[in-house]
C-alpha cells in the first residue's frame, strides 16, 4: 500500500467508530445472590439464588468495581462495551497504520516553532 491508501483507510476505521462517549470498558456477568428474605424460596440451600446480572470495570492497581444491573439496562450495557471493543480494535489498527507510515518515513515532520509564529 502507498501512503495515500494508508491514509484512507486510517481515515475509514476512525470514521465508522461510535460515539465516544458511548463506551464503557467493562465486562458483564451473572451470578447469583441470595436475598435475605426468610420466606424467599432462595432461603431453602437447594435453591440456585436469584441470577443477578453485574457489571465489572477495572481499575488501577488490579482492583475492580462491581455495580448489579436491572434487567432493562443490560442492552444498553451490552452496546457500551461492545463500542469500546470497536474503539480498542481501531486503535490497534490505526496503530500500525501510523507505525508504518513512521517506519517508510511517510509523515510530514510537524512545523518548528519558528515556522509557526508569524
Ligand atoms: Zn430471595
Amino acid at each position: 500500500m502507498d501512503p495515500s491508501e494508508l491514509q484512507q483507510e486510517r481515515r475509514r476505521l476512525a470514521r465508522d467508530l461510535p460515539a465516544l462517549e458511548e463506551v464503557l470498558r467493562a465486562c458483564l456477568f451473572e451470578r447469583s445472590v441470595r436475598c435475605g428474605k426468610p420466606n424467599c424460596r432462595c432461603a431453602d440451600p437447594d435453591d440456585p439464588g436469584h441470577a443477578v446480572v453485574c457489571v465489572s470495570r477495572s481499575l488501577p492497581e488490579g482492583k475492580t468495581s462491581q455495580i448489579s444491573l436491572p434487567r432493562q439496562l443490560v442492552p444498553v450495557a451490552e452496546v457500551w462495551i461492545q463500542n469500546s471493543r470497536r474503539w480498542l480494535e481501531a486503535i490497534e489498527q490505526i496503530s500500525a497504520i501510523n507505525h508504518e507510515l513512521l517506519r517508510r518515513r511517510w509523515v510530514e515532520p510537524p512545523p518548528t516553532e519558528g515556522s509557526r509564529r508569524r
